[in-house]
């Protein structure tokens, strides 16, 4: 089987550090392509610095090209709050008996016990977590019970089920956050190499992270 990987995220903006993540564990995994999934703006606080558009559009550049990334916006057309675990059942209805992969950030994982239905998610996909630097493994708790009793570190066992496990990966990660490019761009600094050359025209064209925070 070969599989599907769905990254999540804000992507406010988009960065190489992302890009690099999805084709790390597209490669590592064997897997036919990791769709780029864009979170819709939070109803209370903290909202992202660009419109959903323009996220979604920043993304669009991004991966254009590059076969095996391919954005995928379905939780941005669903109205209500959107939940993980929901987004993963509309993947499982549309690829009933696929390999899901979840790609996480070791500091998402951490907080897994916060996310709606989390218990679920793992009927639903695998979840492949990558330590990013300065990450550390989950201290005793229901976190590191869950990893206990699903980790696997071995990519054929992995791939012989639909969902159900849990990878903890250590791929080549590039140390660049979307903070520190809106905080670059706002400081009229340069993001050239942080992000793809058509990311940084658009961000120029559209002038969305021009004021600081
Ligand atoms: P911010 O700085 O605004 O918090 P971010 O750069 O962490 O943003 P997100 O959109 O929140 O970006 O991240 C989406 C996913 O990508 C998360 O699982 C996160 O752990 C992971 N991620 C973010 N930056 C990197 C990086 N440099 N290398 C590997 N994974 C990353």
């Amino acid at each position: 089987m070969a599989g599907i990987g769905i990254l999540g995220g804000t992507f406010d903006p988009v960065h190489c550090g992302h890009l690099r993540l999805a084709l790390e564990i597209r490669e590592h995994l064997s897997l036919d392509g990791v769709r780029l999934l864009p979170a819709p703006n939070p109803r209370l606080r903290d909202a992202p610095r660009a419109t959903v558009s323009q996220r979604l559009e920043l993304l669009a550049a991004a991966a254009d090209g590059e076969p095996n990334l391919q954005v995928d916006a379905r939780e941005l057309e669903r109205d209500g709050p959107t939940y993980t675990v929901e987004t993963l059942e509309s993947f499982r209805r549309e690829f009933s008996d696929e390999v899901l992969v979840f790609i996480m950030g070791m500091d998402s994982f951490q907080h897994l016990d916060r996310w709606h239905r989390w218990r679920e998610l793992l009927d639903l996909a695998h979840l492949v977590v990558a330590h990013r630097p300065g990450g550390s493994l989950p201290q005793p708790g229901p976190i590191a019970d869950l990893l206990e009793r699903h980790r696997c570190d071995d990519v054929s066992a992995l791939k012989s089920e639909p969902a159900g496990r849990i990878m903890i990966c250590e791929p080549p990660l590039l140390d660049i956050s979307a903070t520190r490019i809106r905080a670059l761009v706002a400081g009229g600094r340069s993001i050239r190499f942080l992000v793809p050359d058509k990311v940084i025209e658009l961000i120029n064209r559209t002038r969305c992270y021009t004021h600081a925070e």
